[in-house]
């Protein structure tokens, strides 16, 4: 028979598990049997929308034994099965889509992560196996196939003969090495230990072939012990799904064992939630809110929703309406008996009582993420590291509807002490007359921290909130004040922390200087306006904005595909306090081509310190050169 080749990443893949270090070894049953479970959900909901197929609830299981002779243990199910064609697509290749990660892989850390952030289920059989069987019957089909693999070298396909529809799969146990006690997977005690651990909530009886020895019963008190071994088939997952279980009786490390297992994540969830509501209409839910966002989180790629269950019966994987955009985090599932079985998705999505349960389940997300911040800053943080790149979004879309919602969920990086601060915190210490809530807008809180501007308003004792994200400014335009406190970008035009007698001081001199701006002016012709100033401290120069449009909002216009062309108005601030100030009143009108000559460094100092390219270096390089030789 020829062998197939596994396609590249798989091989990759399979080459990992096969040579892993991984501690976890044990989890390729819990993999196996979640498969096996998946296949059975399949077929029963198909049962329940198809008429055509007759199965009976009873009847569905996974069944475990062993053979110690032959070192196998086999795990079946009479779930859905899979033809040839199957057998071939879905464990020849892995269809992936962050499959391509693998071709980045060589740290072994970085590997685990990769086990367990694509859910890499099947391969992890080799884990333990130095031989994997598959043999399949699709339900409806008289024909039965195997796949066979040995490892990297590839699989070969080839019939087979099966009673029933169902799938059976044969793993034949590695030797023992100095390193590794591969025979315990052959012990049913181990096993039954494994499948309670890791596969406990799986909704269909696993069931094994359990021997006893046991005393015999004595006919007469002066008979011999006598020993017997009785053989039963005995369930051992508990059946009932975690979510309908008492929250009492459910401990943490069960909760985050079903996570992982579930939504495939090898991190463990920040929160969890376990909700029993009983209003207008019932329903359980357990909902977590994940550490990290998933890789794909922020491409077109990522579907949220939740899994919904009706009476414990899977009805949909992806409930998309369950979920607001804005906390499309959220990974759980949820069970009502209010839900009728054989819904198609258009009637879900006007069905009234899934509305309801929405409303409540996102109130319920809001309160645990408040909770969180209050309680959990450290988890917070963590969490809107990856995450609040979404929430910001949140209040930014849909013309600011859910703003209010969202708004106590943001953090930013507080001037004081760089630490993160709520907008209610800011607000809370602001000082009494102060009117606004100043940020500043940068890449990195570094750039942000050289900025002049901000520079001067802390030297001002006023605290600024740094932004980084792109989004940011965006935010604030939308939710326009918070707690009637204004949003005031440092960097804009009209921010000044003088007092009345500054004020007037600096408009003198302004005035006095009108002419020479104007000659200034007529060779950087971008630049709206040019003016003294008495915010920088130490920095000769700095560029603001009038109007709508920052500067760092032109910034992440120009980077849009469809940017519109849309410019921030500059203003040129020159620090009346420099000597470079002096050095210009000098010149005064009197020599128009060297003011010229000034104006068109200081502008291209000022873009520099703004992270904006100058767009004209050779010439500024020609200017800087020729003041230094005077
Ligand atoms: P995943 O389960 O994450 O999709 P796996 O590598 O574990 O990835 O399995 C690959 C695919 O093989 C599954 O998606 C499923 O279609 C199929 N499969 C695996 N085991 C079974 C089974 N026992 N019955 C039917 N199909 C199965």
């Amino acid at each position: 028979m020829k062998k197939k080749e596994f396609k590249t990443e798989s091989k990759k893949l399979m080459d990992l598990m096969i040579n892993s270090i991984y501690t976890n070894k044990e989890i390729f049953l819990r993999e196996i049997i979640s498969n096996a479970s998946d296949a059975i959900d399949k077929l029963h909901y198909m049962s329940l929308t198809d008429k055509k197929i007759k199965v009976n609830k009873k009847d569905f299981e996974i069944f475990l034994s062993v053979d110690k002779d032959k070192r196998t243990l086999t795990i079946k199910d009479n779930g859905i099965g899979m033809s040839k064609e199957e057998l071939e697509t879905n464990l020849g290749t892995i269809a992936k889509s962050g499959s391509e990660e693998f071709k980045t892989e060589n740290e072994h850390k970085k590997n685990i992560d990769i086990i367990g952030q694509f859910g890499v289920g099947f391969y992890s059989a080799f884990m333990v196996a130095e031989k994997v069987e598959v043999i399949s019957k699709k339900y409806g089909s008289d024909e039965a196939n195997k796949w066979e693999s040995s490892g990297i070298d590839g699989y070969t396909i080839s019939s087979a003969d099966k009673d029933s529809f169902g799938t059976e799969v044969i793993l034949t146990i590695k030797p023992d090495s100095e390193e590794e006690n591969y025979s315990k997977y052959l012990e049913t005690y181990e096993i039954e230990s494994l499948v309670r651990k890791y596969s406990d909530y799986i909704t269909y009886p696993i069931k094994m072939e359990v021997s006893h020895t046991h005393l015999k019963d004595k006919k007469n008190e002066s008979d011999e012990d006598e020993y017997e071994t009785v053989t039963e088939i005995e369930v051992i997952n508990s059946l009932t799904p975690i979510w309908r279980r008492e929250k009492k009786n459910v401990s943490d490390e069960d909760y985050n064992t079903f996570y992982k297992d579930k939504f495939n994540d090898y991190e463990t969830p920040l929160r969890h939630m376990h909700i029993k509501a009983e209003g207008t209409f019932e329903y359980t839910a357990l909902l977590y809110i994940p550490s990290h966002a998933p890789y794909d989180y922020y491409s077109k790629e990522y579907e949220k929703g939740l899994q919904l269950y009706s009476n414990g019966v899977l009805i949909m994987e992806k409930c998309a309406d369950l979920l607001p955009d804005y906390f499309s985090f959220v990974k759980g599932v949820v069970d009502s008996p209010d839900l009728t079985l054989n819904i198609s998705r258009e009637t879900l999505q006007q069905n009234r009582v899934l509305k309801t349960i929405a409303n409540s389940i996102e109130n319920k997300i809001k309160k645990e993420l408040e909770t969180m911040l209050e309680e959990k800053k450290e988890d917070y943080e963590k969490f809107f590291k990856d995450i609040g790149l979404q929430l910001k979004y949140g209040i930014y879309n849909d013309f600011g509807m859910h703003k209010d919602k969202l708004q106590d969920l943001l953090i930013y990086t507080s001037s004081i002490d760089e630490k993160t601060t709520t907008l209610k915190e800011y607000v809370n210490r602001m000082k009494e007359d102060q009117k606004n809530i100043y940020y500043a807008c940068g890449e990195t809180i570094d750039k942000i921290k050289m900025l002049p501007q901000v520079e001067s308003a802390k030297e001002k004792g006023y605290e600024v909130l740094y932004c980084t994200d792109q989004v940011d400014e965006f935010v604030f335009m939308t939710l326009r004040n918070y707690l009637e406190k204004n949003f005031v970008n440092v960097c804009g035009e009209n921010t000044d922390f003088d007092t009345e007698e500054e004020k007037e001081e600096l408009k003198k001199a302004n005035e006095e200087a009108k002419e020479m701006f104007d000659i200034m002016k007529e060779s950087i012709p971008e630049v709206t306006e040019i003016r003294f100033t008495n915010k920088l401290k130490e920095h000769p120069v700095c560029l603001s904005s009038k109007g709508e449009i920052s500067v760092e909002m032109e910034k992440t216009l120009s980077n849009m595909p469809l940017n519109n062309g849309l410019k921030a108005s500059k203003v040129l601030e020159i620090n009346q306090n420099h000597e470079i100030a002096k050095t210009l009143k000098k010149l005064g009108k009197k020599n128009k081509e060297e003011l010229q000559d000034y104006a068109k460094v200081l502008y291209a100092e000022a873009r520099m310190i703004e992270g904006l390219p100058v767009e004209n270096p050779t010439e500024i390089a020609s200017l800087v050169c020729k003041f230094m030789a005077k």
